[in-house]
């Protein structure tokens, strides 16, 4: 049987339960435990995937093709796990169930109510993954901060676990903060204390408080929140913030965190294998190299929004001994009339970022055709594709006008259309093309080279593709279809030979890259970066170096 652990968070938002839940995995996944995490999201859209980037970040796509929170991103790159759909439960699920339940008469006349019902709902889902996942472990988050009226659900449900479970089987995890305060910088216990409080009043009783500090916590800091919290010193874990979050589950272990947890939930670990985290952290704590990617989107004013992204980037640092700096670019400001080679000056490569809609496509597409013309690595991803396929369009195949029918409707042009299957598609929730496609790769591309294979399989988000109509077109003009999907009717991937690193992907290889395991294609663009800068250095007057 699995056992079940629950974080939840306290006193502010944002306090880190993500990468506490992300890292306690890490820390069972290095005793070689199956993990399965899961998170417990109180808003009520059914799934992220029509909520706005700007409010809720990133919408991360899994395998089998679920929308979710970006939470479950940080879960794979740091357990190196590929979630389920079913590891995503939000209130619009949970609720979408039990009232068709209802309808179909599943309750038999019963007045139907949060407790049981609901509760009984959200059990059921954490249950169910245990067993799709053959889990030894499943680790929830519950979103949000103890003390919110939507969560009240979650959390008694995971209230009742502990009675259905037992002691020995389920284990709270409450993740809260230890600020200092005033003119001597006092570290104050009194936010925990009261955070502790709250849940219990609920009838949750932490077993475990991982403490945010800026501070290392002092052992009699320590002692007495155990003693005013009632839980034991060594299960009073420091979370200082760390140089890298990947740096993070290293603190978690020296601090004794995964040690407590395997005791108190009588998992026997046979080994505890650091070395692979360890190596990765120092890299990216000490790189021998440094380069600069500009990222090219519209959502860039909120950091979450391109989370993978953000992350693959630093992850394909790794191999290449480099750390990335990333400058983000608001597309429609590419559009204010300064010239790219301005808003694009020391930069050594360019992401155009996914994306909907029209604002700031003139923007992505300017900053495509500077990036072509004057020898820039870039990586298209998605929209960043469909735009390189425009502005190939415009510019090198003389098709003035030329444009996807996501903007504009009858364009002279229309390289980038519907995907045949979405017409008379009108609702908006999980009804696009998503998660993984296979896609072969034409032998001799930069793709087939960087990937090392022919047949590969990414992950999707998209309604629109490029027109099959235009193909012959683009390829005349020296635009190389790379990828198509096996029946050979959908463009995946382009290149532009004789360009340093011109790629583009109609996927979203951000959702698959791990530390451990950095995108070939993030690879290759950083890799290229770094050749750029050396070049454009040499090419610098010695005075101006
Ligand atoms: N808007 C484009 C489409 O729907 C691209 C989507 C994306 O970038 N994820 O096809």
């Amino acid at each position: 049987m699995a056992k079940f652990i629950f974080v939840t968070g306290g006193v502010v938002s944002s306090i880190g339960k993500g990468i506490t839940t992300a890292s306690l995995g890490r820390l069972l996944r290095n005793r070689g435990f199956t993990v399965a995490p899961v998170k417990l999201d109180p808003y009520i859209n059914v799934d992220a995937g029509t909520m706005n980037p700007f409010q809720h970040g990133e919408v991360f796509v899994t395998e089998d093709g679920a929308e979710t929170d970006l939470d479950l991103g940080h879960y794979e790159r740091f357990m190196d796990v590929n979630c389920s759909g079913n590891s995503s439960v939000t209130t619009g699920k949970v609720y979408l169930s039990v009232i068709q339940a209802e309808r179909r008469g599943d309750y038999l006349g019963a007045t139907v109510q949060v407790i049981p019902h609901v509760t009984n709902e959200i059990k059921k889902r954490i249950v169910d993954l245990a067993k799709e996942q053959e889990a030894d472990v499943v680790i929830a988050e519950i979103g949000g901060t103890v003390g919110d009226i939507e969560s009240l659900p979650f959390l008694e449900a995971i209230r009742q676990m502990r009675t259905e479970f037992g002691l020995e089987n389920t284990l709270y995890v409450h993740v809260t903060l230890v600020p200092q305060v005033g003119p001597w910088h006092e570290v104050k216990t009194k936010p925990t204390q009261h955070s502790v409080m709250q849940l219990r009043e609920i009838g949750i009783a932490p077993d475990v408080l991982v403490c945010r500090t800026e501070v290392p916590l002092a052992q009699e800091v320590k002692e007495k929140i155990s003693l005013f919290c009632g839980v034991p010193p060594e299960a009073v874990i420091e979370s200082r913030n760390a140089a890298t979050i990947y740096e993070v589950p290293l603190h978690y272990e020296n601090d004794g965190l995964g040690e407590f947890v395997c005791k108190r939930l009588s998992l026997e670990a046979t080994h505890n294998d650091l070395d692979e985290w360890k190596s990765i952290v120092k890299t990216l704590k000490s790189p021998q190299n440094q380069c600069r990617i500009a990222v090219v989107g519209k959502y860039t004013s909120n950091g979450d929004s391109y989370k993978s992204i953000a992350e693959s980037l630093i992850h394909a640092g790794i191999p290449n001994d480099c750390s990335v700096d990333i400058t983000w670019i608001e597309s429609d400001t590419m559009e204010s009339g300064r010239p790219p080679e301005e808003m694009l000056k020391g930069v050594d490569g360019l992401v155009v970022a996914p994306g909907f809609g029209e604002r700031g496509i003139e923007g992505k597409i300017e900053a495509i055709r500077y990036a072509r013309e004057i020898g820039l690595p870039f990586l298209g991803i998605c929209y960043g594709l469909q735009m390189a396929v425009v502005e190939f369009a415009r510019n090198m195949c003389g098709l003035t006008g030329a444009n996807t029918e996501e903007v504009v409707a009858n364009p002279p042009y229309p390289v980038i259309h519907l995907l045949p299957e979405q017409k008379g598609v009108a609702e908006k929730g999980a009804t696009m093309r998503l998660g993984s496609w296979p896609c072969n790769l034409v032998n001799g591309t930069i793709a087939q080279k960087l990937y090392g294979s022919t047949r590969i399989t990414e992950r999707h988000r998209h309604r629109y593709e490029v027109n099959n109509d235009f193909r012959e077109k683009l390829t005349e003009h020296g635009m190389v279809i790379s990828g198509v999907s096996p029946d050979y009717r959908l463009v995946e991937m382009i290149e532009i030979p004789g360009h340093p690193f011109f790629v583009g992907t109609q996927a979203h290889p951000e959702f698959k890259s791990r530390p451990n395991r950095p995108h070939p294609l993030f690879q290759g663009l950083v890799k290229a970066a770094l050749v750029h800068k050396r070049k454009a250095l040499a090419a610098q007057p010695v005075e101006a170096i």
